[in-house]
């Protein structure tokens, strides 16, 4: 990562001005001063989603916020192009997975963003919903906590979306994120998933939110930098459950090798890699029996594990309370 968009040696001028250089983008061959360097990032930000029409038919947007440098980018940059790019509202919604000091840090950095950026936040918290916190979900229904964390994330994400009649939820998954992903998928189960190949995924009205990537193809380095210089105040600690298996690690570092020789290689391959900028909605989408939630087949992954869990499926009462909570915050602007 360092060897891509990396801070700069003193002395070194911008190549846009005569300023001291503070990122040297090796891809496009340019050394950029902080002013340039921002502008670069959102240029390419703004002229992706307008040429690949990723807000086409979209003005009410939530934003998936975890607190850090990548959400976090994106919500700022979505707020201040937010009339350029057609929009008329953007929501923040922060999950707090209750896992202590980390979870903490994450709600209040959020809500510190989106207070200064003047963007309405809803949080909503695992506990107070169904009365457990990720830890204590994945541990008494025995599934890994990242993939009971996915679960939760999806499920309540999609929840308020749809109950806010928001038209999309933003993602701040990059470049590098979805080519490792896909790269994963074509080592570990040959094929590669062309769904999260393209960075708008089509929803199903008042059941599926229709997703979208818009830092599809902006490096994870140029977000660093640019949550840096913009002075975007991000996390500090990590979740307690981070972990990156080894075939996972071993892409990142083909990659990340690949580039440095070849400056520009991951976006190429990205390129050439996406079959489709935009993906009708899932086929085969039924509604949950027990929430009405989306799901594959009779009951979604949120009830199925809840019940594993506990016993009960507690997807109609989050389902319920998020409700409530959505129209509490539609009137009254926070929560
Ligand atoms: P991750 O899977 O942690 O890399 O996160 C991918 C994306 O999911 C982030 O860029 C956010 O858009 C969203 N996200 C992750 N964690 C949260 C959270 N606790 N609350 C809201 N959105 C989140
Ligand atoms: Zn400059
Ligand atoms: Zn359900």
């Amino acid at each position: 990562m360092r060897d891509l968009s990396s801070p700069i040696e003193r002395g070194v001028k911008c190549s846009k001005c005569e300023r001291g250089a503070v990122a040297r983008v090796k891809y496009a061959k340019l050394n950029l001063c902080e002013d340039h360097f921002k502008e670069y990032v959102e240029k390419r930000f703004v002229e992706f989603l307008e040429k690949r029409k990723v807000l086409e038919g979209v003005r009410k947007v939530v934003v998936a916020v975890s607190g850090g440098k990548d959400s976090l980018s994106l919500l700022h940059m979505l707020a201040k192009y937010k009339d350029k790019l057609g929009l008329e509202e953007i929501y923040g919604i922060h999950i707090d997975l209750g896992l202590g000091a980390s979870s903490e840090e994450a709600r209040e950095v959020v809500l510190e963003n989106c207070e200064k950026l003047g963007v309405k936040c809803l949080v909503l918290d695992l506990r107070s919903l169904i009365g457990y916190s990720l830890a204590e979900l994945s541990a008494i229904s025995r599934r890994p906590p990242c993939s009971v964390c996915g679960t939760v994330k999806r499920y309540l994400a999609n929840l308020v979306a749809v109950e806010l009649g928001a038209d999309a939820i933003a993602f701040g998954h990059h470049l590098d994120d979805i080519l490792k992903y896909a790269i994963k998928d074509l080592l570990v189960e040959g094929r590669a998933d062309m769904i999260k190949l393209s960075p708008v995924s089509e929803g199903i009205r008042g059941l599926l939110a229709s997703k979208i990537k818009p830092l599809y193809e902006i490096y994870e380095s140029d977000l660093e930098l640019y949550a840096r210089h913009a002075g975007i105040r991000t996390v500090k600690s990590s979740c307690p459950f981070k972990y990156e298996d080894f075939i996972t690690r071993s892409i990142r570092e083909m990659l990340d090798k690949i580039e440095l020789e070849a400056p520009g290689f991951k976006l190429g391959l990205i390129r050439r890699l996406t079959t489709s900028w935009r993906e009708g909605p899932p086929a085969g989408v039924a509604s949950c029996k027990y929430c009405g939630m989306p799901s594959s087949g009779e009951v979604c992954s949120f009830c199925k594990i809840t019940a594993r869990a506990v016993g009960k499926p507690l997807g109609p009462e989050a389902r319920a309370k998020v409700r409530e909570l959505v129209g509490a915050f539609a009137a009254r602007g926070s929560a």
